[in-house]
């Protein structure tokens, strides 16, 4: 009987793993080849989790054909995944509709914000350009995205052999993937604690990341040359929605994408923490 088997077999896996134990070691980084078997868990501190999805993706399945619906999917996921890599990511991985990336190291938060707001910048400007091409469907193509930092616990799990997977578990996935629901389209959310990194970063860095470039309706300004404080602040912070299990006070949303005229300097002085050379 099928219901037997699945409740024996599951009697000996549970029984097995609680001989083994669980153990848990501390490292500084996401390992290069994911995490071991048997009872290990590696625990990693100040790891940032970026998650990005399909905004009103359930409208896509239900009004557009299958040809439309594999189309967005298609350039959304393999967009996603090329910029989270190119921008140093230890982990990507593909959750639903959406694309969850983790970088590691304790200036992970750095390359996670340039990451994100490439993945929204990009969003706008070429994928879903690519997309209105379509006349199939009324549905506009935006993502949202949601940052979150702390520490996580990864190893391996399920099935032996190929259907094994990664699990990480910790708060910031799951506040990560809150957030970008939170976000309204194209629009990026972080938590206190990532935002209050930026708050403590290098004066060049915060120049870069909390502060506009001047450029407005076809005027261009002055980008990492204006003090701090005497442009628009690019972040608005609100409390954050009693009602989602979140686990912080306040998040901090930003809607702006890369200036065109200054994105790629402010963009590599978030990374490098260096104003590029002329
Ligand atoms: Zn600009």
């Amino acid at each position: 009987m099928l219901l037997e088997g699945v409740l024996a077999d599951l009697t000996s896996q549970l029984d097995a793993q609680a001989a083994l134990g669980v153990q848990i070691t501390a490292l500084n980084e996401v390992p290069e080849e994911g995490p071991v078997n048997k009872g290990l868990w590696y625990q990693i501190p100040n790891v940032t989790a970026v998650f990005v999805d399909l905004k009103r993706s359930t409208e896509l399945s239900a009004d557009s054909t299958p040809k439309t619906s594999a189309f967005a999917y298609t350039y959304f996921i393999r967009a996603m995944v090329l910029i989270f890599e190119r921008f140093g990511s230890d982990y990507i991985d593909i959750h639903g509709d959406g694309v969850f990336a983790l970088f590691s190291g304790p200036q992970s938060e750095f390359c996670a914000v340039a990451s994100a707001v490439t993945a929204r910048t990009q969003v706008e400007r070429d994928i879903a350009v690519r997309f209105e091409k379509d006349t199939t469907t009324e549905w506009k193509l935006t993502a949202g995205v949601g940052i979150d930092r702390g520490t996580l616990l990864v190893r391996r799990l399920g099935l032996r052999g190929a259907k094994q997977n990664e699990v990480w578990a910790g708060k910031p996935v799951n506040m990560a993937a809150k957030l970008s629901s939170v976000a309204c389209s194209n629009q990026m959310v972080v938590t206190d604690r990532v935002f209050s990194r930026y708050e403590q970063a290098s004066y060049i860095r915060r120049r870069a990341l909390l502060w506009t470039c001047g450029c407005s309706d076809g005027v261009q300004g002055d980008g990492l040359d204006i003090p701090i404080g005497e442009t628009e602040c690019l972040w608005n912070e609100e409390s954050a929605p009693t009602e989602m299990g979140l686990d912080f006070d306040h998040l901090y949303r930003l809607k702006s994408k890369w200036c065109c005229v200054h994105g790629v300097e402010f963009c590599e002085t978030i990374v490098t923490g260096c104003r590029p050379e002329e």
